[in-house]
């Protein structure tokens, strides 16, 4: 470890880490990580006021007492730390990627696992360079498995994410229209996710693959992947299941070629039909129960505004304004057009993050809006304002100016869908529905 063996004592004494002077816990240690508009080092003193108990910096000129550790970077320190630490466990590390679906597909292989096993997974969405260490950081002597979810918009991303979380599993949920700007295109979004597979390759670990996805099967071929286990639509696979109804939730039936069994989910959208044979799979793998894999799955309730159906006073509203891009969308357009409903109402926000893709992206969105035969559509950014051309439906340039029309025209008795980029922040029009 390049950092010293000192800073891991610390850590071993004090247990949890902190990056932001805002939720300092006590006796933490503080890590002054520098972000685009800010360099923590300045906080290194008000953190130790805050009850840290050590400051670990990259500033000489923030040394106070022997509470300030300086290293040469932090956030290479708090990366190296995560690693040594994730070496000293010896345990599954189930390691989880793809365009879409990580943070849903992470939370219900939790849930299930939880049912057996003492489980950690990355709290939220935390799947990034500091994300990772942070999640490593949480393990602890009791962890049975750890699941953790790895994000990326560019090449070496997974790579280096799998060089300190170390998974001996992996799962890539699928590939898709996302990042596209950063990964160079839909090969490069590819290529990038790949370096999972070449991870577990080359430490003989397990993959998780899900035999209905062309580019998955390629991928898989292409890795020379020998430690495999399939899930899927069709009979062959360890895991198959069957999608039986989606409205308003989904239910399935799956097998592990055994015995047949029956599940209820509390999840909307046939888009999570991939996500759930997921974690069947990997908990079966785990050698989890019908009866615990039921009771996971079925107890599971989405609480973080992805495939989350809400009832308000006025509408049933599909909370999906985690996030966007070209595939989730046309999966969310999808999954609202099959689900019954009298008046139906889709209310979507720019995609960001698609560099010269953007224009053409956007376009087929609309005319994809256009083919469901939804009673309103409502488009808002200045991307989907820009393709506006003769297309039917409302447009706006802003979250503030969709405001406005709402509050006007109200809308009430519907099926709602709120889905955009994160940026777009579209749950500020939730209180109008
Ligand atoms: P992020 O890149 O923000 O971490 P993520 O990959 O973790 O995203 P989730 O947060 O689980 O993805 O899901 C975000 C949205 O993507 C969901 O609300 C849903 O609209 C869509 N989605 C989820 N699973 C799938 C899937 N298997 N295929 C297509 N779209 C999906
Ligand atoms: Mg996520």
């Amino acid at each position: 470890m390049s950092t010293s063996n000192s800073l891991y004592q610390h850590f071993l004494s004090h247990r949890t880490v902190c990056t932001d002077t805002r939720s300092i816990t006590k006796d933490c240690l503080f890590f002054a990580l520098k972000g685009e508009n800010f360099d923590a080092n300045s906080f290194a003193a008000q953190a130790l006021n805050l009850g840290a108990a050590y400051a670990i910096i990259d500033n000489p000129d923030f040394l106070l007492d022997d509470r300030t550790i300086l290293v040469p970077d932090v956030l290479t320190a708090l990366q190296q730390l995560a690693k040594y630490h994730r070496e000293q466990l010896h345990i599954p590390v189930i390691g989880l990627t793809g365009s879409n679906g990580k943070t849903t597909t992470k939370e219900l292989i939790n849930a299930v696992l939880s049912e057996k096993y003492k489980t950690f997974a990355t709290k939220g969405n935390l799947n990034n360079h500091i994300g990772v260490p942070l999640s490593l950081l949480s393990l602890t002597s009791e962890t049975e498995i750890a699941v953790i979810e790895m994000g990326a918009n560019h090449q070496k991303e997974i790579e280096f994410l799998c060089e300190l979380a170390q998974p001996t599993h992996g799962l890539i949920t699928n590939i898709g229209m996302a990042h596209l700007d950063g990964f160079g295109g839909f090969e490069g979004v590819k290529k990038g996710k790949a370096e999972l597979f070449a991870y577990l390759k080359k430490h003989d670990g397990t993959a998780f693959i899900n035999r209905d996805n062309p580019y998955l099967l390629e991928m898989t071929a292409a890795a020379d992947l020998t430690k495999t286990v399939y899930y899927g639509k069709q009979a062959n696979n360890t895991i198959s299941g069957t999608l039986l109804k989606t409205d308003p939730f989904l239910e399935l039936s799956w097998t592990d070629q055994v015995k047949k069994h029956e599940v209820h989910t509390q999840l909307t959208g046939a888009y999570n039909f991939e996500n759930i044979l997921a974690a069947i799979v990997i908990s079966h793998f785990f050698g989890l129960t019908e009866a615990e894999i039921n009771a996971g799955l079925s107890g599971y309730q989405p609480k973080n505004n992805r495939s989350q159906l809400s009832k308000t006073d006025k509408n049933t509203v599909i909370c999906d304004f985690y996030n966007a891009n070209p595939s989730s969308m046309i999966a969310a357009l999808a999954n609202i057009a099959s689900l019954s409903a009298t008046k139906k109402v889709v209310i979507i926000g720019d995609m960001f993050e698609l560099g010269s893709e953007a224009a053409a992206q956007h376009q087929l969105i609309i005319s994809e809006a256009e083919k469901t035969h939804i009673n309103t559509l409502i488009f808002i950014g200045k991307h989907f304002y820009d393709e506006k051309g003769a297309h039917r439906g409302h447009f706006f340039q802003s979250p503030a100016e969709a405001k406005e029309f709402l509050e006007k025209e109200s809308i009430a008795d519907s099926l709602v869908l709120l889905k955009g980029s994160r940026g777009m922040a579209l749950e500020q029009l939730l209180p109008l529905l």
